[in-house]
C-alpha cells in the first residue's frame, strides 16, 4: 500500500502526526505494536494521575480533624484504585481508537514495524511506502547493570502499575521525576518509602537551590531519600529483597518488598532496522535536526525516541513541527520553552533555564524568589509548603521559572505564555492577578525583580 505518510508509533507524536496530517489531506498509515496512546496513555502520565488523585483524597482525609471532620472511620482499598485507573486508561484510549477508526485518512495497523529500505516499511508480512515516515517509537525504562535486576518484585514504572497490592516496603532507585512520582504515590498509600539517588540532589533536571528545599518537604512528608547513594545489587532475602549500596566509604542495605528501578530511559529502535537502512543514531536516540528530520531527508524522528526531551508535550509538539515542516506550513513552535511538571506533593513544575545552566553558559541573570507561604489563598488551603523562583536575564526578560507548591504544575504556564511572548518584568508588573488566587505568587515573585 503506498500512502502519503507513514507513522510508526501511535503515543502522543506518532498519534498527534497522523491525526494532524490527515486533517490536511494527506493519507496515513499510523503503525502500533502495543496500545494505541503509547506509553504517556497506557503505563505513564495517565495511569499515574489516576493513582494521584487516590493518593490526595488520601493525604486530605489524614488532615481531615484540622479542618473540624472528625472520627472519620475510612479504609484504603487498593484494587478498587486499581481498577479506576484502569478505567481511566480505557476511556481515553478508546476515544483515541474510535477517532482513529472513524478517520477516512487514517488507515491503523496493529503490528510492529520494520524499515525494508528509506521508502517502504513492512508490517505483519504487508509492506507500506511512503515518500515521508515519522519514527515515534519512544522509549524503555533503562535497567542498571547490576545483580538482581530479574528478581521477582523488582519492576520498572510500567509492572508497578499492575501490582495487586500496596507494598510494605518500597525502595525506588534513582530521584528523579519517575523515582519521585511513584515514592510520593505509594508513600500516601501507606507503604514505607525509601529513595535511593545516585546523584547529589533530587530531580537532577532542576534548579537545585529547589531540589534541596523539595527534599526537604519530601522527607518531612515521610519519604527517605538518600542521595549519592551508589547502589551495587539486589538480592533475594529471607524478609524480601535487599538492596545494596554504597555510601562515600560504607557499604548500606535497604530491605524492600518491591523495587522500583526508575534510573532514566532509552530510545527504543531495537527492532526498526535503522543502522541497515542508514538512519544515525547514539545510545541517546536517533540525530535530528532543528525540524526533527533525521540525516535521512523525509524520515523523521519525534518524541522520546530521538531523546530531546522525554515529555509527551515535547513529543506533540516535535510532531507538529515534523508534519509542518514535511506540507511547508510555517510555524511560530518553541521548542527550546517546554514547561515540565512533577507530580508529587507538592507539586514541582519548571520552564527554561537554570541558575547553574546560566552560570555555566556566562549568561547573566538575576533570580528572584517568592513564598507560598505568604499566599492567602496557599494558607486558606493550607498548603503553604514551596516557593516560585524566576530567572531574569539583564535585558529585562523572563529566562527560566521553578517552583513547587500547590498546582505548580498548572502555574508554570503563565510564565512559558510569556517567555513565549518575550515579556519583559516590567511589562509582567502591569498584569492584573485575582485575589485570592496562587498566581499571585508569580505576581509577587515579578515584584521583587
Ligand atoms: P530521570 O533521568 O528523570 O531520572 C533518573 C534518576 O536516576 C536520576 O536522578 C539519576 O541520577 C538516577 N540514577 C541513575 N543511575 C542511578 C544509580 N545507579 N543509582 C541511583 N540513582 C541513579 O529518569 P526517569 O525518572 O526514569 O524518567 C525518564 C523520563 O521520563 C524523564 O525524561 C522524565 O522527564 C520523563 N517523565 C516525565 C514525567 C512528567 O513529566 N511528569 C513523568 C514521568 C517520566
Amino acid at each position: 500500500m503506498t500512502c502519503d505518510l507513514i507513522v510508526i508509533g501511535a503515543g502522543p507524536g506518532g498519534y498527534d502526526a497522523a491525526v494532524l496530517a490527515a486533517k490536511r489531506g494527506w493519507s496515513v498509515v499510523l503503525i502500533e505494536a502495543e496500545k494505541i496512546g503509547g506509553t504517556c496513555l497506557n503505563w505513564g502520565c495517565i495511569p499515574t494521575k489516576s493513582y494521584c488523585k487516590n493518593a490526595s483524597l488520601l493525604e486530605e482525609l489524614k488532615e481531615a480533624e484540622a479542618y473540624g471532620v472528625k472520627d472519620l472511620s475510612y479504609s484504603f482499598d487498593f484494587n478498587v484504585a486499581r481498577e479506576r485507573k484502569n478505567q481511566v486508561v480505557g476511556q481515553l484510549t478508546q476515544g483515541m481508537q474510535f477517532f482513529v477508526d472513524k478517520s477516512k485518512s487514517i488507515t491503523y495497523v496493529q503490528g510492529t514495524a520494520r524499515f525494508e529500505d528509506t521508502h517502504t516499511v513492512a508490517v505483519n508480512g504487508e509492506r507500506y511506502t511512503a515518500e515521508r515516515i515519522i519514527i515515534a517509537t519512544g522509549s524503555v525504562s533503562a535497567m542498571l547493570p547490576i545483580a538482581g535486576t530479574d528478581l521477582p518484585g523488582v519492576v520498572t514504572s510500567k509492572e508497578i502499575l499492575d501490582i495487586e497490592a500496596v507494598p510494605e516496603r518500597l525502595c525506588v532507585i534513582g530521584a528523579g521525576v519517575i523515582g519521585l512520582e511513584f515514592a510520593s504515590v505509594f508513600s500516601r498509600f501507606g507503604a514505607q518509602v525509601t529513595v535511593l539517588e545516585y546523584a547529589k540532589e533530587i530531580l537532577p533536571n532542576f534548579d537545585s537551590d529547589l531540589a534541596k528545599r523539595l527534599k526537604q518537604s519530601l522527607v518531612k512528608k515521610g519519604i527517605a531519600i538518600t542521595n549519592q547513594a551508589m547502589v551495587q545489587g539486589i538480592a533475594q532475602g529471607e524478609s524480601g529483597l535487599t538492596v545494596s549500596y554504597q555510601l562515600k566509604e560504607e557499604t548500606l542495605t535497604c530491605e524492600a518488598d518491591v523495587v522500583l528501578m526508575a534510573v532514566g530511559r532509552k530510545a527504543n529502535v531495537g527492532t526498526l532496522n535503522l543502522a541497515e537502512i542508514g538512519i544515525e543514531f547514539s545510545p541517546r536516540g536517533i540525530n535530528t535536526d532543528e525540524v526533527l528530520q533525521t540525516n535521512v531527508p523525509g524520515i523523521y524522528a519525534v518524541g522520546d525516541v530521538n531523546g530531546k526531551c522525554m515529555l509527551a508535550h515535547a513529543a506533540s509538539f516535535q510532531a507538529t513541527k515534523a508534519v509542518n515542516h514535511m506540507q511547508g506550513v510555517d510555524d511560530s513552535i518553541r521548542l527550546d520553552i517546554i514547561p515540565a511538571a512533577v507530580f508529587i506533593s507538592p507539586e514541582a513544575a519548571m520552564v527554561g533555564l537554570t541558575e547553574e545552566q546560566c552560570k555555566e553558559a556566562g549568561i547573566g541573570y538575576k533570580a528572584v524568589k517568592s513564598f507560598f507561604r505568604s499566599n492567602g489563598k496557599a494558607v486558606c488551603m493550607g498548603e503553604t509548603d514551596g516557593l516560585c523562583k524566576m530567572i531574569i536575564a539583564t535585558d529585562g526578560r523572563i529566562l527560566g521559572c521553578h517552583l513547587f507548591g500547590p498546582h505548580a504544575a498548572d502555574l508554570i504556564h503563565e510564565i512559558s505564555s510569556m517567555m513565549n511572548m518575550d515579556v519583559t518584568l516590567t511589562q509582567f508588573r502591569n498584569f492584573v492577578h485575582a485575589h485570592p488566587t496562587l498566581s499571585e505568587v508569580i505576581q509577587e515573585c515579578g515584584k521583587e525583580g
